[in-house]
């Protein structure tokens, strides 16, 4: 290793982006007297989009620090509700997180996503047009400087994901509002008005339809209705006890 060191200490949610910290917690790295805390905090393993409070030797310092030898690091997570300034909260998902976003929209939270893979440079373009907070488990994307804001997701299931984005920014949950296929908004329908989308038993037992006002797609409260109904209970009813 050349050059004066640093000590960084990670906090426990962060260890799993640094192998030679997982198990101490800590890592010494090397300072060239140029590079920035922020720099230096990514290429030991951490997101920065993961980053709360920077701490050097007891002080708060910004991620535009440049260390110099001898200092101590502590890098804590990103405080939870995270607020995301400057835009109304939404979301952008990378390709891997299919059912994630058909959950999130179920709740009625605004989220893009395509189920063909757009590419990290057309992601992080559109997050940055849209204002789109980016969820991925890929940490070269979320290293993207264009993005408007990025979010790691941790677990690989999709109830625990589900969990985790709620928790993480507490978006306002409006259920029951948005296409799950398409992210476009609900309105109120009529049998007639879907009567061609339906098969002869829906026709015969609903009455409650709503359509997508950008794709066309009926919805009533049919199959699946019940593991739905469980999903959006328990967002629901977690949100309100202000988890
Ligand atoms: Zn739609």
């Amino acid at each position: 290793m050349n050059g004066p060191e640093i000590r960084v200490e990670f906090a426990p949610e962060l260890r799993l982006f640094v192998p030679r910290a997982r198990s101490t917690g800590t890592a010494l790295t090397a300072t060239d007297g140029v590079s920035t805390l922020g720099h230096l905090v990514e290429s030991l393993g951490v997101p920065l989009t993961e980053v709360g409070a920077l701490l050097v030797d007891g002080r708060e310092a910004g991620p535009g620090h440049v260390p110099s030898g001898g200092e101590s690091v502590r890098v804590r997570p990103v405080e939870h509700p995270q607020r995301v300034p400057g835009a109304p909260l939404r979301f952008l998902l990378d390709v891997h997180l299919g059912t994630l976003a058909r959950r999130l929209r179920l709740l009625g939270v605004d989220t893009a996503y395509e189920s063909t893979d757009l590419g990290d440079p057309a992601l992080a373009a559109l997050s940055a047009a849209e204002k789109r907070v980016m969820l991925s488990r890929d940490r070269g994307l979320l290293r993207r400087r264009e993005l408007w804001a990025g979010a790691y997701v941790y677990s690989t299931r999709p109830d625990e994901q589900l969990q985790e984005i709620l928790d993480r920014f507490r978006p306002a949950l409006r259920p029951w509002t948005r296409c799950t296929a398409c992210n476009g908004l609900l309105r109120a329908a009529t049998k007639e008005e879907v009567a061609q989308q339906l098969k002869g038993g829906t026709q015969r037992s609903y009455d409650v339809f709503a359509q997508c006002a950008a794709c066309g797609r009926a919805y009533w409260r049919g199959a699946h209705h019940e593991q739905l109904e469980a999903i959006v209970e328990r967002a629901v009813s977690r949100s309100a006890q202000g988890h």
